[in-house]
């Protein structure tokens, strides 16, 4: 059965940090519904292509680098930065194939998948996937602006290690607070990257 508890929207407030979710995604229980992770709100912001990318900022008039920050290569857009960027497809995809045979590569699979996937609540892969794409948005937005305003950088290796734990920290502390009703999603979480331990 279709969750109803848990499809609040979002903060309204409006401007560059918070926006209303679009009709499409409003009917999604997802929002919350294990904890609120650091990514929750970005994600909502990334579906909806509100964040101040630089294709953006360009379109607005800004005088800016057109290339990503984190491959340099492609030109900065929502698509590309979290799914199309070499840097993020491998970490994106690297964690969510221990999920899933076949993860969504781009934005338009992922809002799918998310609708798909949206009432399966208690199905641990899935709560562990929404959980990953939250957390994955939330670290290659904070590398995209740590390399530009901040002039440092995290290696690929560097990074899936960051988000390894950011999962196990956010996993132990929704476990340790009974913010879930599966108590085993951490336990679940090092047996599906076992094979990436060894
Ligand atoms: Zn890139």
């Amino acid at each position: 059965m279709p969750q109803t508890t848990n499809t609040s929207s979002p903060p309204r407030k409006r401007g560059i940090g918070f926006v209303k979710p679009n009709q499409r995604l409003t009917g999604i229980p997802w929002y919350g519904v294990e904890g609120l992770s650091p990514g929750t709100l970005l994600v909502w912001q990334v579906m909806q292509q509100r964040l101040p990318t630089r294709d953006r900022l360009r379109r607005w008039g800004l005088q800016t680098d057109e290339k990503c920050v984190l491959c340099g290569e492609e030109e900065e857009s929502h698509l590309h930065l979290f799914f199309e960027c070499s840097y993020s497809a491998n970490i994106w995809v690297y964690f969510a194939s221990c999920c899933w045979n076949s993860p969504p590569e781009n934005l338009e699979a992922c809002q799918d998948w998310i609708t798909r996937v949206g009432n399966d609540k208690g199905k641990s892969r899935v709560v562990l996937s929404k959980l990953l794409l939250q957390l994955t948005v939330y670290v290659l937005w904070n590398e995209r602006n740590t390399r530009i305003f901040r002039n440092k950088e995290k290696p690929l290796e560097v990074m899936r290690r960051h988000l390894d734990k950011s999962m196990r920290n956010l996993l132990l502390s929704m476990k340790e607070r009974r913010t879930t009703t599966n108590n085993l999603l951490l336990e679940d979480w090092y047996f599906l990257t076992s094979s990436l331990r060894m």
